[in-house]
């Protein structure tokens, strides 16, 4: 039997709050329309309301409300309360960690360590541009001035998935509310808990009544309303690419909305034969894979190695898998995270078989297992001889999945890492610096990782999103403020001296 760690925790103690988060209160929590179920133990957990257009319009109606003041503060002001908020979430952060880690993949390790401090750094870094992006006078002739502004859009949807429920909203919601727009969060409906904790503290911090709004429901139902609600004036959306479409679309045909997608990715871990530190390579493309057990847009699902070393790369990577420690959610020694429902599990193993079929080797894995804790999990998984048009390489897994493919030479293997759908992010290992840059210059993806993998949680200064169907608007950096303003020319005549 495990010894329980004085880390772990007990998921019986965490009371989330479970309800939409409306005009600076919790609304309709006594209300349960959607039943929670906790990845790690398949236990139910309890239930959130569902928003209608009733609840939906409430929303919107609070942040249309509360923006022309919003917009109007000081941008100061509007830093120094956001910068208020994030203490607040550094003093909460074990229990937003707790309530983070409760009902979704997320593990306490991480929850602890990454997810709820980097939400506070996010809410800062923003808090900090408000007062920092200046508009413009452009070189007009002398007898005008001409001025551009920029000016929020008033009332930001925010629709998230569930694969990294908190951090994934506060991307949205602090470079939005930064730049004085206010904001309506869709969180998953099967991760729907921790964000509103960290709404709440934002009205604790003194932040005005709808500011920013959490409504709970299925994408179909709510999301939908939401996104052709009349009064949003921009959509943010972080999901799968076939709900892009489908958002784009009604973004259009509801008042021609300005959309960022952030969607999936099939990402490329490119080996050259020169880089000679094996087991640095091994350590970050097993790590790229297994992490949150491989849900992660920007995994590295596919390894694209020279033929001279990937059998005694793949021994290093099969070793690092084999160490992975299943376990819930709230044991803090665990090291592979859950799978986030049964469905999922299930999809993952179709996926697998076909692949497999198709011709792909299983080296490793390949198979969902029940979990100690009882929850639903996957091996660790290797497929090698994946080749382009299998179902492994054209189809998003969203799991811990490693496909392996081989090249004889630089050209091939670059030809190899491109992928005719997706571009979300890609790696290349090798020691020379020249075909680093390369490659890099020639990977149609948004980000390029050279010789490791991954995004710095708390390093928020480089953009990110995709090309090609991955998406596109960035998250992030500067850009993932931009994107929350429009410019505005403003012409003065001087007249003639
Ligand atoms: P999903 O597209 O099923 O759902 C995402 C969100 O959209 C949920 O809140 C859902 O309720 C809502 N939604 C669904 N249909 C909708 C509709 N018609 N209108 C409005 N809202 C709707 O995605 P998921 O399964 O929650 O998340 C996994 C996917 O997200 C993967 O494809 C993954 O690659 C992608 N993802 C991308 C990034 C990125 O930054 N590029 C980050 C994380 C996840």
């Amino acid at each position: 039997m495990r010894v329980k760690s004085t880390l772990d925790f007990d998921p019986g103690t965490v009371a989330p709050l479970a309800g939409h988060w409306i005009g600076g209160r919790l609304v309709g929590g006594d209300r349960p329309a959607i039943e929670i179920r906790r990845p790690s133990d398949g236990q139910l957990q309890g239930g959130i309301p569902e928003a209608g257009q009733v609840e939906v319009d409430a929303a919107v109606a609070a942040a249309k409300q509360a923006q022309p003041g919003w917009s109007a503060l000081a941008p100061r002001r509007r830093a120094a309360i956001m910068s208020r908020w994030a203490d607040l979430v550094v003093r909460d952060a074990e229990t937003i960690a707790r309530e983070e880690s409760l009902a979704s993949a997320r593990l306490i390790a991480e929850t602890r360590t990454v997810d709820a401090p980097a939400a506070a750094e996010w809410i800062r870094f923003y808090a900090e541009y408000a007062d920092k992006v200046d508009g413009a006078v452009t070189p007009t002739a002398p007898d005008a001035l001409s001025l551009v502004v920029q000016e929020p859009y008033g009332v930001v949807a925010a629709i998230v998935p569930w694969n990294f429920p908190l951090v994934l909203a506060i991307w949205k919601i602090a470079p939005a509310i930064a730049a004085g727009n206010c904001v309506v969060v869709k969180p998953s409906e099967l991760t729907p808990y921790s964000i509103v904790r960290v709404v709440a503290l934002a009205t604790e911090a003194g932040m005005p009544p709808g500011v920013i709004n959490v409504v709970h429901g299925r994408g179909e139902s709510t999301g939908r309303l939401l996104v052709r609600h009349p009064d949003v004036g921009y959509v943010t959306f972080t999901g799968s690419t076939t709900t892009g479409v489908q958002i784009m679309t009604d973004a259009a045909q509801s008042g021609i909305k300005p959309v960022s997608l952030e969607l999936g990715g099939k990402n490329p871990q490119l080996v050259f034969r020169d880089h000679g530190d094996l087991d640095l390579v091994a350590d970050s493309i097993a790590w790229g894979i297994t992490r949150n057990a491989g849900q992660l847009c920007y995994a590295g699902t596919r390894l694209v190695v020279d033929r001279s070393v990937e059998a005694p790369l793949l021994e290093k990577i099969v070793q690092r898998m084999r160490l992975l420690r299943p376990g819930a959610t709230w044991n803090a020694a665990a090291t592979l995270a859950p799978i986030i429902s049964r469905a999922q599990q299930d999809r993952m193993q179709r996926l697998v078989d076909v692949t497999v079929q198709e011709g792909a080797e299983a080296i490793l894995g390949g198979h969902g297992f029940e979990g100690e804790s009882g929850g639903a999990f996957f091996e660790p998984t290797v497929l090698r001889q994946l080749r382009p048009g299998m179902t492994g390489f054209t189809t998003e897994i969203f799991g811990p999945v490693l496909g392996v493919q081989v090249f004889d030479d630089d050209e091939e293997g670059i030809a190899l890492a491109g992928h005719p759908v997706y571009g979300l992010a890609g790696s290349i290992y090798t020691r020379d610096l020249n075909k680093a840059i390369r490659a890099a210059r020639r990977l149609q993806a948004g980000t390029v990782w050279v010789n490791t993998w991954g995004r710095k949680p708390a390093d928020m200064t480089s953009p990110f999103g995709g090309f090609k169907q991955s998406g596109f608007g960035r998250e992030a950096g500067r850009a993932g403020y931009e994107r929350f303003l429009r410019s505005k020319s403003i012409w003065i005549d001087l007249g003639t001296p």
